[in-house]
């Protein structure tokens, strides 16, 4: 029996790790589906297009070349050395040791972690370059405001995760003294494994399984950190790119209620007190627009889970750039953050939202942020994961505009005159023509 309990502890750590992940994927399904509906279920060859393209092809990030590399780099390397986990997982639930290498052969094998330790390595300086552009460079884009406290740990603490789960698995390798004898796939480790010369065959054994703990180990604290932070992109880059807007961009989806209603006045011949044909729904919303999470769509709502807070939105917005409030990325922050505060809030009561006199709007995103949008949609298109950030700005505008009449001044001027003279102008119909009399 004792034999079995390394297993047994395999076991029971697999168990919990995959649990609570499964946990946590719950919840954020559940806050995701607090958002309303929206069909994205048409153009399926797009969506798996845009998917293919953005999520897995990254053609978004290189347009920024270096960033971009470095990150198919670490993208690429962690999924591929990853595979290494399935051998793990066996040998760790049944007591085998690399049970792959005979299965595969030693070409095979050699071959397969060969490639995982060029790749480990060069994640390794990947992540190391990442470190410096944060944190020596100091790439302004990392340094917003809304990036200090958890979010500018977040960064750093994933990066330092990286480089230690890529040591482990060289050190992992170099001293594993069957691994290194038979001399195949050992294109680095080979290199590391004389800093253990002069160790005793029980000591580099000992060192070979404390890396190979700690690598499983921290796999799993990697899986369940990523609920908590930005690096829930890794899973939701998919869905989010396949459910994205296809649409033009610049294309608002206009409200079917007010629409009717402008048609309505332009129309001289209808009835404005015909009643709804029997069968049709009451098309007029309980509210227009958003002034929460939950007013939103869950299309906006996952959105706000996947933004890898990366400031390529923010660093291409012409408002944040001239010093306005406005910084599309923390709109997506904030939204993630009330949508957290919202999902915490059901689960202290049994499953029910109490009210808690919050909401997204004044308590998260001030209305002089949203006024500060100009609309330019440079935010939606620098974002390499197809987020749209414009999306929430204008719900929320439509909120404020159509509930609480609180468009700035100059605005709420234009639409009085639009209403009155059919024109921003503030002058009459009759006087448009007034310019050729003048010369
Ligand atoms: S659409 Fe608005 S938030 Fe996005 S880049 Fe333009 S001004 Fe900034
Ligand atoms: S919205 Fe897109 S571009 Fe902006 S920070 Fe998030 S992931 Fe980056």
């Amino acid at each position: 029996m004792e034999k079995y309990l390394p297993n047994i502890f395999f076991a029971l750590i697999l168990i919990a790790g995959i649990g609570y992940f499964t946990m946590n994927v719950r919840k954020l399904i559940r806050n995701i589906k607090l958002g309303k509906d929206i069909d994205r279920n048409d153009r399926k060859p797009e969506r798996f297009k845009n998917m293919a393209k953005i999520a897995l092809g990254q053609y978004k990030m290189v347009r920024r070349p270096l960033s971009g590399i470095l990150h198919i780099i670490v993208y690429v390397g962690f999924i591929l050395i990853n595979i290494e986990l399935l051998e793990i997982v066996i040998d760790g639930l049944f007591g085998t040791h690399r049970v792959f290498q005979p299965v595969l052969g030693d070409a095979i094998y050699g071959f397969l972690i060969g490639n995982f330790e060029v790749l480990a390595a060069l994640v390794l300086v990947a992540v190391i370059i990442f470190w410096l552009r944060r944190n020596v460079e100091k790439v302004k884009r990392f340094w917003n405001k809304e990036m200090t406290g958890w979010p500018k740990k977040d960064g750093n603490i994933i990066l330092y995760f990286e480089m230690v789960l890529m040591s482990l698995f060289l050190i992992m390798n170099a001293t594993d003294i069957h691994f290194q004898e038979a001399g195949v796939g050992n294109v680095i480790s080979q290199f590391i494994a004389p800093w253990f010369d002069g160790y005793s065959a029980e000591t580099i054994h000992a060192i070979e399984k404390t890396a190979w703990w700690l690598h499983i180990v921290g796999i799993l604290i990697f899986l369940n950190y990523l609920y908590f932070s930005k690096h829930l992109h890794i899973l939701l880059a998919f869905p989010n790119t396949y459910f994205a807007n296809l649409n033009p961009k610049g294309q608002f989806t206009n409200l079917e209620a007010v629409t009717k209603e402008v048609k309505m006045m332009m129309d001289p011949d209808a009835d404005p007190y015909a009643m709804p044909e029997e069968g049709a729904e009451d098309e007029v919303p309980e509210k227009f627009g958003a002034s929460d999470v939950t007013d939103l769509n869950w299309v906006q709502l996952m959105n706000a889970y996947t933004c890898t807070e990366c400031g390529r939105c923010t660093s291409s917005c012409p408002a944040n750039l001239t010093g306005k409030e406005l910084s599309p990325r923390a709109i997506m922050m904030k939204t993630r953050d009330r949508l957290e505060e919202v999902g915490k809030n059901i689960d202290a009561n049994g499953g029910e939202f109490k009210d808690d006199g919050k909401q997204l709007l004044n308590d998260y995103i001030s209305p002089e942020e949203l006024w500060a949008c100009t609309s330019c949609n440079a935010c939606v298109q620098e974002c390499p994961i197809g987020i749209d950030p414009l999306s929430i700005i204008m719900d929320m505008r439509r909120y404020l505009v159509m509930e609480e009449s609180a468009a700035p001044q100059e605005l709420n001027m234009m639409m009085t005159n639009i209403e009155n003279n059919g024109a921003p102008w503030q002058y009459s119909q009759q006087d448009r023509l007034n310019w050729k009399d003048e010369n």
